[in-house]
């Protein structure tokens, strides 16, 4: 078994799915709040001489009643604005601005690719992240590098890893409103930064402090929404993954269409 195969069915997406030639999809693009519909799985012996994908085939439904997403006109606190990565970095190091400050080891930044074209965004450091000062590292980390590779990124090469919050919240609880409101200035400067081309929010905490919702995430997901001009897609957090393996799918559809609309905005623009 080779390593996409075995990442594969990690994701339970093995046998591979098949890419239907045509029609094709219409441009996300073109309508920023789409929902998605997907095709099943063809099992390997039904595939026969089928092409094998490297992506699934996403048809993608237009709603009627189309409602533009928009992230909420927030600008970060004036001390963090024009701050360039190593200021921000010292700056979050020495913050202690909430409570979660008192009770974590290490502030955790971010990490990866300070010019990618991706920025993945989780809630909040865990235990292991809380150690060893980095985001999405352990069992969770392990499948966010697994759906990395399944669409053909890596950790560190054009793409980027950060939170919503820098410091653990306690016994792993999500952080309230409050911490949300002092931390968020911090990732919303690291965006300015690294202005990315495709935001994934990474559970429901991630997806409404970006989107400055307080909505449920089957209610986010399989929509193109905005953050100020940067398309973002929702998914499930690789933690909620790891305890709810059949929803693995879903994560999949949600990275292919996200892959999908990069490839769009790629596409080079045809000359009149
Ligand atoms: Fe500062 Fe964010 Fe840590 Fe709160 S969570 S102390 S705002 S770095």
């Amino acid at each position: 078994m080779d390593r996409r195969e075995a990442i594969l069915r990690e994701l339970n997406l093995y046998p591979q799915w098949k890419r239907r030639d045509a029609p094709a999809p219409a441009p996300l693009a073109a309508e920023p709040d789409a929902a998605i519909k997907q095709e099943a799985p063809v099992p390997a012996t039904a595939a026969g001489s089928m092409q094998k994908a490297d992506i699934p085939t996403l048809a993608v439904q237009q709603h009627a009643k189309a409602e533009a997403i928009q992230a909420p006109a927030v600008t970060p606190h004036s001390d963090v604005a024009g701050l360039d990565w190593s200021a921000l970095k010292q700056r979050v190091s020495a913050c202690s601005a909430c409570k979660l400050r008192a009770g974590c080891t290490q502030t955790v930044f971010g990490v990866g690719d300070e010019h990618a074209d991706w920025l993945f965004v989780g809630e909040g450091p865990g235990a292991d992240e809380d150690a060893l000062g980095e985001p999405f590292v352990g069992q969770a980390g392990k499948l966010l590098d697994n759906m990395l590779i399944a669409i053909k990124l890596k950790r560190g090469n054009n793409v980027y890893i950060a939170n919503i919050v820098k410091c653990r919240p306690p016994g792993n609880r999500n952080p309230d409103a409050e911490e949300i409101a002092a931390c968020l200035p911090y990732l919303q400067r690291q965006i300015e930064l690294l202005q990315p081309k495709m935001i994934v929010a990474l559970g429901k905490v991630a997806s409404n402090a970006l989107l400055g919702r307080d909505a449920t995430l089957a209610s986010l997901r399989g929509k193109l929404h905005d953050y100020r001009g940067i398309p973002l897609i929702v998914t499930y957090h690789p933690a909620y993954l790891l305890r709810s393996p059949s929803e693995k799918a879903k994560a999949w559809q949600d990275l292919c269409v996200a892959q999908n609309k990069m490839h769009e905005s790629e596409q080079p623009t045809e000359k009149k």
